[in-house]
């Protein structure tokens, strides 16, 4: 397929222009480390340029009007739609990940569309009857959102779909690695009839570019997902702007079996969740809490699924494309590395398969730790580390023992057990007998603790990209 982003340039005030300094990014093909595309090496100039043709368009936007936003947001999402086989086939080149059919961001964009109208203020109560107080809920302005590679394309979206339906403008700036489907789907917004300079898009490195977005004075809302030390340095720009932001960041989500589990249904769950997309999604199911009496026939038919997933290139008929780059691939290997010196036992793989691309197999450690480095921090990759419990008590503690809280599953037969778990464990996600979004939009998804605060999702996220301004009008 030939790729519909020009070479060289990023989307701004409705355009395709170069950096300012003249510089660019190389995109690699993770599976065969070959240049998909050259991207502008944004920096603070160009973060500025794109703030204010935001900053521009934002009165634009917002007066007119919820109707005819979600009018426009509609077409968008159809031109996401018709453009769906595209959008995916841009993203799986860039990220690497099996080719699984066309987007389906265009069904956020609806769903949020629908939600543009319905953002109610209240009537407040005063004491007199000449008097009236209400609320409205206006947009913030300029909203910048940063944005990882492992799924750019329902990041971005998921972000930029409530703070335009609310009336903001926005700014992304997409991962370095992958920002291809983000420059797309902001020009197909124009193509659509969104005015320009409502979706732009800065490509860049993240301290360059990145870090100039919260900085910048005219950036009213941020929304960053990432890794917790980025999200970090971005809460603290945030701070020193006093710009309220939203946060999304990693997990180390567990998935705990107890010994009445329907095995045939967890198992085959467990290891999808855990190689789809390489393990590189925010909460991938990388912690198996088994309790005793099941954990040898668990970790034999976990090992022996994960054996059989198929590995290749995104254009083949595979499971599990490899990781997004060198340096990635590095870091899970090291995490290997740390598990076999902790003492855990390595069941199945470890390896990385030799040639081009950057793949490492589906890994399952047994005998973990829960202190173990395997146990505690996100690798990032097809790396799952089994843990051993005796009793529910026990394996909540586990479960709630790490300083995230993204996602958290049980599988239990009973039903007494499965409350237990569904109010005990301290994750945004909690599933039971299943794993992963149910399918539809408009679950509101988002972190417990270390990994974040804000939702996206849910129609009431619309509201977080609001501010509240109370009004009393004095008729005497
Ligand atoms: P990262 O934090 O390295 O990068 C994320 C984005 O931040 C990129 O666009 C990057 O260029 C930018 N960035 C880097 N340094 C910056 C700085 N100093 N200032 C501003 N921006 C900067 O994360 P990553 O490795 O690209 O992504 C993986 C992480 O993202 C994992 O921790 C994963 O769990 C998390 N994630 C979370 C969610 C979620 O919804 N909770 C979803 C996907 C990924």
């Amino acid at each position: 397929m030939e790729l519909s982003v020009p070479d060289g340039r990023m989307f701004v005030g409705g355009e395709w222009v170069a950096a300012r300094g003249g510089e660019t990014i190389a995109v690699l093909d993770p599976a065969t480390g070959k240049v998909l595309r050259h991207v502008p090496r944004g920096t603070a100039e160009d973060v500025d340029a794109a703030v204010r043709a935001a900053h521009e368009a934002f009165p634009v936007w917002r007066d007119l009007g919820p109707t005819r936003r979600g009018e426009l947001m509609r077409a968008w999402a159809a031109a996401c739609d018709a453009a769906g086989a595209e959008l995916a086939t841009t993203e799986s080149m860039e990220v690497g990940r099996p080719y699984k059919g066309p987007s389906r961001v265009g069904a956020t964009l609806t769903y949020m569309a629908g939600a543009a109208d319905k953002v109610l203020g209240t009537t407040l109560p005063t004491n007199r009857t000449d008097m009236l107080g209400l609320t409205l809920r206006e947009p913030y302005g300029v909203c910048g959102c940063i944005v990882p590679w492992n799924t750019p394309a329902t990041l971005m979206i998921g972000e930029v779909a409530p703070a335009i339906a609310a009336g903001n403008t926005v700014v992304v700036k997409p991962a370095e690695d992958a920002p291809l489907t983000c420059l797309r789907l902001a020009a197909l917004a124009v193509e659509a009839g969104i005015p320009p300079g409502v979706v732009n898009v800065v490509t860049g490195y993240g301290p360059e570019a990145g870090a100039a977005l919260p900085e910048h004075p005219l950036v009213r809302y941020m929304a960053f997902t990432g890794s917790p030390e980025t999200g970090s340095a971005v809460m603290r720009a945030c701070a020193r702007n006093l710009v309220p932001l939203h946060l999304e960041l990693g997990g180390k989500s567990p998935q705990v079996v107890m010994a009445d589990a329907d095995l045939d249904r967890a198992v085959p769950t467990i290891v999808r969740w855990l190689t789809t997309n390489a393990g590189q999604v925010c909460f991938a199911g990388t912690r198996l809490l088994v309790q005793r009496p099941v954990r040898d026939e668990v970790v034999d038919r976990v090992a022996e699924a994960m054996r059989a997933v198929r590995i290749g290139p995104w254009f083949e008929n595979v499971d599990m494309g490899p990781l997004i780059s060198a340096k990635q691939r590095e870091r899970v290997l090291g995490y290997v590395a740390a598990g076999l010196a902790e003492g855990a036992r390595l069941v199945t793989g470890g390896g990385a398969p030799p040639g081009a691309g950057f793949f490492v197999e589906p890994t399952l450690f047994d005998q973990v730790d829960p202190g173990m480095r395997i146990a505690q921090e996100e690798i990032f990759g097809p790396v799952l580390s089994a843990v051993t419990f005796d009793d529910a008590a026990e394996a909540l503690r586990i479960a709630n023992g790490t300083r995230y809280g993204l996602a958290a599953s049980v599988w239990t037969a009973n039903v007494s057990t499965a409350v237990r778990f569904a109010r005990g464990l301290e994750a945004g996600q909690v599933y039971v007998n299943t794993y992963g979004p149910a399918g539809a939009v408009g679950t509101p998804f988002g972190g417990y603790r270390g990994s974040g605060f804000g939702r996206t999702g849910g129609a009431e996220t619309i509201l977080e990209r609001t501010q509240v301004k109370s009004i009393v009008i004095d008729g005497s």
